[in-house]
């Protein structure tokens, strides 16, 4: 079965601007997220521009904050400005950050309840004891994906050791009680520990890096690759080679991407949230 991203965004779109109709109603205000980047990463440009148009369909502001010629401290400097800012009640520096950045020491700059990105070491940390409120996206987006479509808590091989993707998808999938294995760059015989999974995540940055040879019968794919040509997007999984033997596998595009897109704003709802609880905002 072709596991479709698209269905879960759709319906979680429509869930998501009924929610923040009612809030805007209620509260009189149009929340606002905002968009940090810095340089001129054209996939980085696109990323947010598709927020952008997002954020549009969902009926709140979405604005981007460009800069080019600026210094972490400074960057740092804007950051905190945003979070005293009660009318934004989100805010996502875009990555990569050029070289000479450190891109985790700015975002631990951002208020917990305001890191629509979910990366902050605070939102990270919180995973370990259950706290999911605000969760990286990505991590998010293959969690639901095999919650929709009920892929049963099984053991999982996570092909990623990131901050992005594996350490807090680990946890995700942990706590809903998978048996997680975690490989990378320096596992032995990852081939063999993939077959043995039931559910194999491939987030290794590579095109096309997984065939058949990963996979078998029972084996649902999760591919959260976004490898880009400058003509066309590549997941990590080569997807006829996979599709002819798998029982379950994800598209790219349609799959993880499209969800992790609109996660990004269940993150933001639910920082919103938290705010106009604590009357923060
Ligand atoms: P990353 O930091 O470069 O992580 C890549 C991971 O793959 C690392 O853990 C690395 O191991 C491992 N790896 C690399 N080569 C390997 C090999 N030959 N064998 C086994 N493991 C190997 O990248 P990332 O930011 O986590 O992103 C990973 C992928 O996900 C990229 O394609 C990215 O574009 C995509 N992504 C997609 C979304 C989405 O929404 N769909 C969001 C974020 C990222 P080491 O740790 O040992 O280096």
């Amino acid at each position: 079965m072709i596991l479709d991203g698209k269905i879960i965004a759709n319906e979680k779109m429509e869930k998501l601007r009924e929610e923040f109709d009612n809030i805007s109603d209620k509260y009189k205000i149009t929340p606002e997220l905002k968009l940090v980047q810095v340089g001129n990463d054209p996939a980085s440009t696109i990323y947010a521009n598709s927020k952008i148009k997002r954020g549009i369909k969902l009926g709140i502001t979405v604005t981007l904050e460009k800069f080019v010629d600026i210094t972490q401290n400074k960057l740092i400097n804007y950051i905190i400005g945003y979070n005293n800012k009660k009318e934004i009640n989100g805010i996502m520096i875009e990555s990569p950050l050029p070289t000479g950045f450190n891109f985790q020491d700015a975002v631990n700059n951002i208020s917990f309840y305001k890191d629509s990105d979910g990366m902050t070491s605070y939102n990270q940390g919180n995973l370990y004891t259950k706290n999911e409120m605000i969760a990286p996206a990505t991590a998010r987006a293959v969690v639901d994906i095999l919650e929709y479509y009920k892929i049963p808590e099984g053991n999982a091989c996570i092909i990623n050791r990131s901050a992005v993707v594996g350490r807090p998808l680990a946890m995700l999938l942990l706590n809903r009680d998978y048996t997680v294995t975690l490989c990378h760059s320096k596992t032995v015989c990852i081939k063999k520990i993939a077959r043995e999974n039931d559910i194999l995540i491939a987030a290794v940055g590579k095109a096309n890096f997984i065939d058949s040879s990963y996979v078998t019968g029972k084996s649902t794919v999760i591919d959260v690759g976004i490898n880009y040509s400058g003509i066309k997007i590549y997941g990590d999984v080569n997807f006829d080679s996979v599709y002819r033997v798998a029982k379950n596998i994800s598209p790219v595009p349609g799959g993880v991407g499209i969800v992790t897109a609109t996660d990004i704003f269940e993150n933001f709802l639910n920082g919103l949230k938290y705010q106009l609880n604590h009357h923060l905002t």
